[in-house]
């Protein structure tokens, strides 16, 4: 088992998606372990209103903050299809590590907001080495993260 096959093993990652590069960048500090996500050519994707498989129409390069490496950030990056359904049109297609619209992945949102149920968001924020506002840059994005994590991380009373 080389290190591509343990990350995408820790990632939980399945065909068609595949770690296709991984880089340590050790000019940063703390140093930023960055993976690239990619699916091969001519993969299907699920159409997210009908679930039927299609083909890419165009690809849009994202990027997700995930837990971190050891202490080192990680990232993933991968371009994320648009599909063109037969009866549903163009969509953009949920990748299985993020929400939508999320720039965390799911593993990094719900530690986040097991830091943020008990504690204030600027200490959160401290904790994962990051700003607050990028934490949560808008109300929207923080109901948003409530509303998918609270059956398992509850609101307090008085969120800060
Ligand atoms: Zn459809």
């Amino acid at each position: 088992m080389n290190s591509r096959d343990i990350i995408s093993l820790g990632l939980g990652l399945e065909a068609p998606w595949e770690i296709k590069g991984q880089i340590l960048d050790t000019e940063k500090v703390p140093y930023e372990l960055r993976l690239t996500i990619k699916a091969d050519r001519g993969a299907k994707y699920p159409c997210p209103v009908c679930g039927a498989m299609c083909k890419a129409r165009d690809f849009k390069v994202k990027t997700w903050r995930h837990l971190n490496f050891f202490q080192h950030h990680c990232y993933i990056t991968a371009p994320v299809p648009r599909i063109r359904c037969e009866h549903h049109g163009v969509k953009q297609i949920t990748v299985p590590w993020a929400s939508k619209g999320s720039k965390f992945t799911l593993l990094f949102e719900q530690a986040a907001m097991v830091l943020v149920r008990d504690k204030p968001v600027l200490t959160a924020a401290r904790i994962l080495e990051m700003k607050d506002k990028r934490l949560w840059p808008t109300t929207r994005e923080r109901r948003r993260m409530w509303s998918r994590w609270s059956p398992i991380c509850p609101e307090p009373s008085s969120p800060a």
